[in-house]
C-alpha cells in the first residue's frame, strides 16, 4: 500500500502554495552521481520518458526537484512547471527545452545556483515519488569554467543529502566502486549506510562475474543495498521502439531483461542481487514509504508549531478578525455604498440652487463689464482721451433707448447662454467630485482596479443622463427667452443679493491689488508705478517706445505688475459706483429697471436657477443616485469572477498580509487534520503487523 507517499506529496503540493518553510519540508530521494555515471539514463527509465537536458556543458546548474504523480485512471502523461504556470505540457521535449532553459539561465560564472525547478509528472505509469536531480560531480574543471566549479557542485550536494532524505548514489559499473564520488560523499553523511541506495549503471559494459561481484560488496555496505540496471535507452534501430513521445519504460526494461536473463547464474533468483529498472522502482517506492511513515510525527510537530505560529499573528495583528477576499469587496462595497447614501442626503435642490446661483452670478458680472461699465486697458502709450480715469464710463440714462437695448440685449445673453448645458454640466461636474472625494477617501482608495471601475460607472451614467437632460432642461427655460416678468418680491431678493455679490467681487479685486502689492515689494513701490501709469495714461508724460524694455525708471516687469493693479483699482472703483447706485432709492423700484440692470439681471438669473434645480434635483440627481449604487454592484458584485475578487482584494498590501496569514492558518489546519488521520491509519498498519 503506497498510499502514505501519494498522500504526502498532495500535502507538500498544498504547503508549497503558502510557501513552504524550511520546517516543512518531508523527505525525498536525492540523485547524486558523478557525470556520465548515467544519472538522467536512470531518471529517465523511471519517468518513461527523455526529459533531462542533455548536453556536454553541463547542463543540470539548478536542483531539479521532480514530483511523479501515479494518475491510475488517466491516459495523458503530462509535466507542469507549478512555478512557472505554464499549464500542462504533454509534449515531453518541450519539458527537456524549457528545463534546458531554465539551467542556461544561470550564468556560467554562477555554475550552479541552489534555487531549485519544481516540476511534476502526472502519468498512469510513474509511481508516486519525489525526487531531487542534482548537478553530476564533475573530475576536472573545464578550460572555460570556473575554478571553485567542483567544490561548488559537492556543496550543493551536500545540502541536499542531509536527513531525512534518501540518497540515490548512481556509480557506474565500468569504474571501481572506491572512485564512485557519489558514495564517497553519501558515506560523508550516512557514515553507516542507512539511507542510501547504491545504484550500479552500465552493468552491461562488464562482464557478468565482476558485475556480480560489484552486487555483492561487503566494502561499501549498504542497508537499502546495491541494484544493478542498464537503463541506456535502447538505439531506434534495435527496432523496439520508435524516438518520440511514447513511453520508452518498456523499451528499456525488454533490452535490460534480456541482458540479465542471459546471465542467470550472475544475476538469476540464485544470486541473490537485485537487478533491473522494475525492481530500482519497487524499491524506491518502498524506502521512501517507510521514511514518510517515519517522518510522520516530526512533519506533524513542524506543521504544529508553523500553526501555532500563524495562530498566534492572527490573533495579535488581526484580533482573530476573519477575512476572505470576498467579504472584504462586500464589506468595502456596502461602506462605500453607505457614505455614498449619506452624500445623498446632504446633496440635494438647495445645493445644486446654489451652485448654479453662484455659477450664474458670475456669469451676470461678466455681461455687465462687457455691456455696461467696460473700460478697456489701455496700452501705455495710447493715453485716455481725459485725464480722469472714470470719466469715459457711460452714465446710466434710462429715457435712452440704447439702455432699453441694453438691458434687453444682456437679457437675452443671459437667457439664450445655454442654461441647459451650463447648469447639468455644472452639476454632473459637481456630482463626479463627490464621487472622487468618497473614493479617495474609502478602502478603494488603495485598489487601483475599483477606483477605476467606480469613476467608469459614475462618469458613464453622468454622461448618459447629462445628454438627454440638457436639452429637456432649455425646453423648461424656453419662456424666458420671449419675456421675463419681475415682481416686487424679486426685485428687492434680486437687489439683495447682487449686493452681496458686488461686495464679494470688490473684496476679491481689492485682495488681488494687496497679493500684486506683496509681489512687489510694498504699497510705496506700488504707487509709485501706478501714478506713473496713471501720468502715461493722462498725457502728463510722454512715453519713448512702447515701455516694453522698461520706462521711467521702473523694469518691464514692475510696469506689467503695475498695469494689473491699475486695471484692478479701476475694476474696484466701478463697483464701489454700481454698490452706491444699487443701494440708491432709485434702485429700490423696479420701474427703474434700466438704470439698476445689476438687479434686473439677478433677478433673471434668480428665475432661471430655480427652473434648472427644480428639475436637476428631479432627473439628474435622482436618477443618479438610483443608478450608481447598482452600477457598482454589477461592476464590482456579480459580475467579478473568484479570481477577479482575489486580485481585487491583494492589491492592498495589508489586505494581503492578513488574507495570507488567514489563508495559511486554514491550510495548516487543514494539513494537520490530514497528518493526524495518516497517523492514524499508520498505527493501525503497525498493530496489524505491518512490516514497518
Ligand atoms: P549522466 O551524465 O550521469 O546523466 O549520464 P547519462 O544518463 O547522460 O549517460 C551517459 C552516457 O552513458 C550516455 O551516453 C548513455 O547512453 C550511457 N549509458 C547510460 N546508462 C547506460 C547503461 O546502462 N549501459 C550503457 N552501455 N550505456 C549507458
Amino acid at each position: 500500500m503506497m498510499l502514505l507517499t501519494k498522500k504526502m506529496i498532495q500535502i507538500r503540493s498544498l504547503l508549497q502554495t503558502i510557501g513552504q518553510s524550511e520546517t516543512l519540508t518531508l523527505p525525498s530521494i536525492v540523485v547524486i552521481g558523478s557525470q556520465s555515471s548515467g544519472k538522467s539514463s536512470v531518471l529517465e527509465a523511471i519517468v518513461g520518458h527523455e526529459f533531462l537536458p542533455k548536453g556536454s556543458n553541463m547542463v543540470t546548474r539548478r536542483p531539479i526537484e521532480l514530483t511523479l504523480v501515479n494518475t491510475p485512471d488517466a491516459h495523458a502523461e503530462y509535466g507542469e512547471f507549478p512555478a512557472l504556470g505554464l499549464g500542462k505540457i504533454t509534449d515531453f521535449t518541450q519539458i527537456q527545452k524549457t528545463l534546458t532553459d531554465l539551467n542556461l539561465a544561470v550564468p556560467p560564472s554562477q555554475c550552479v545556483s541552489d534555487d531549485p525547478i519544481q516540476l511534476r509528472i502526472y502519468s498512469p505509469n510513474v509511481p508516486d515519488l519525489s525526487l531531487i536531480d542534482l548537478p553530476g560531480y564533475i573530475q576536472v574543471v573545464g578550460r572555460d569554467q570556473p575554478a571553485d566549479m567542483k567544490e561548488k557542485i559537492a556543496e550543493l550536494c551536500e545540502k541536499y543529502i542531509q536527513q531525512p532524505n534518501i540518497i540515490l548514489a548512481i556509480s557506474a559499473a565500468d569504474v571501481d566502486l572506491a572512485n564512485s564520488t557519489a558514495l564517497r560523499a553519501s558515506r560523508k553523511v550516512d557514515p553507516r549506510g542507512e539511507r542510501t541506495i547504491g545504484v550500479i549503471t552500465k552493468m552491461d559494459l562488464v562482464d557478468a562475474a565482476r558485475g556480480n561481484d560489484i552486487l555483492t560488496d561487503r566494502k561499501y555496505a549498504l542497508r537499502l543495498g546495491y541494484v544493478g540496471v542498464v537503463s541506456r535507452i535502447p538505439q531506434p534501430s534495435t527496432g523496439l521502439f520508435k524516438r518520440g513521445n511514447g513511453n520508452i519504460t518498456s523499451a528499456i526494461v525488454k533490452n535490460e531483461h534480456s541482458y540479465f536473463s542471459s546471465h542467470p547464474t550472475e544475476f538469476g533468483p540464485e544470486a541473490s542481487v537485485s537487478v533491473g529498472t522494475t525492481n530500482l522502482r519497487k524499491k524506491l517506492m518502498t524506502v521512501l514509504e517507510t521514511t514518510m511513515a517515519s517522518s510522520l510525527k516530526s512533519t506533524s510537530e513542524a506543521i504544529q508549531s508553523e500553526l501555532a505560529e500563524a495562530t498566534y499573528e492572527f490573533k495579535v495583528q488581526y484580533n482573530d478578525r476573519p477575512l476572505s477576499a470576498e467579504t472584504y469587496l462586500a464589506e468595502s462595497l456596502d461602506a462605500y455604498k453607505h457614505s455614498f447614501r449619506q452624500f445623498s442626503e446632504t446633496f440635494g435642490r438647495e445645493e445644486v440652487r446654489s451652485l448654479l446661483k453662484t455659477e450664474l452670478d458670475q456669469q451676470v458680472l461678466n455681461l455687465l463689464a462687457q455691456r455696461y461699465w467696460n473700460k478697456p486697458l489701455q496700452d501705455l502709450n495710447t493715453p485716455l482721451p481725459e485725464a480722469d480715469p472714470l470719466s469715459e464710463l457711460p452714465k446710466a440714462d434710462p429715457e435712452h433707448p440704447l439702455w432699453t437695448l441694453k438691458l434687453d440685449a444682456s437679457t437675452a445673453s443671459l437667457t439664450k447662454l445655454g442654461i441647459g448645458r451650463l447648469a447639468t454640466t455644472v452639476v454632473a461636474k459637481a456630482l463626479q467630485a463627490q464621487v472622487d472625494r468618497l473614493t479617495a477617501t474609502s478602502t478603494f482608495a488603495s485598489h487601483p482596479f475599483a477606483r477605476k471601475a467606480i469613476s467608469e460607472a459614475s462618469t458613464s451614467i453622468l454622461k448618459d443622463l447629462s445628454y438627454d437632460i440638457s436639452d429637456e432642461l432649455e425646453i423648461c427655460i424656453k419662456p424666458y427667452k420671449y419675456r421675463v416678468e419681475v415682481n416686487d418680491a424679486e426685485w428687492s431678493h434680486g437687489r439683495e443679493n447682487i449686493t452681496g455679490v458686488l461686495k464679494e467681487e470688490l473684496r476679491v479685486c481689492e485682495g488681488a491689488v494687496k497679493d500684486v502689492e506683496n509681489e512687489v515689494g510694498g504699497r510705496k513701490r506700488l504707487k509709485d508705478v501706478m501714478g506713473f501709469i496713471d501720468r502715461v495714461r493722462g498725457g502728463q508724460v510722454v512715453l519713448e517706445g512702447d515701455g516694453v524694455g522698461g520706462a521711467g525708471g521702473f523694469s518691464a516687469s514692475l510696469l506689467r505688475r503695475g498695469r494689473d493693479a491699475v486695471f484692478l483699482r479701476d475694476r474696484a472703483d466701478i463697483i464701489k459706483m454700481r454698490l452706491l447706485a444699487v443701494k440708491s432709492k432709485q434702485c429700490a423700484n423696479r420701474k427703474n429697471k434700466y438704470y439698476c440692470p445689476e438687479v434686473f439681471l439677478d433677478a433673471v438669473a434668480d428665475k432661471l436657477t430655480t427652473t434648472a434645480d427644480l428639475f436637476l434635483d428631479a432627473e439628474l440627481l435622482s436618477k443618479f443616485y438610483y443608478s450608481f449604487p447598482r452600477e457598482l454592484d454589477a461592476k464590482l458584485g456579480h459580475s467579478l469572477s473568484k479570481d477577479d475578487i482575489e486580485r481585487f482584494a491583494r492589491e492592498d498590501p495589508k489586505i494581503k498580509r492578513h488574507l495570507d496569514v488567514v489563508k495559511r492558518k486554514d491550510l495548516l489546519e487543514h494539513v494537520l487534520k490530514e497528518m493526524d488521520a495518516l497517523r492514524a491509519l499508520e498505527a493501525r498498519e503497525v498493530r496489524r503487523g505491518g512490516n514497518r
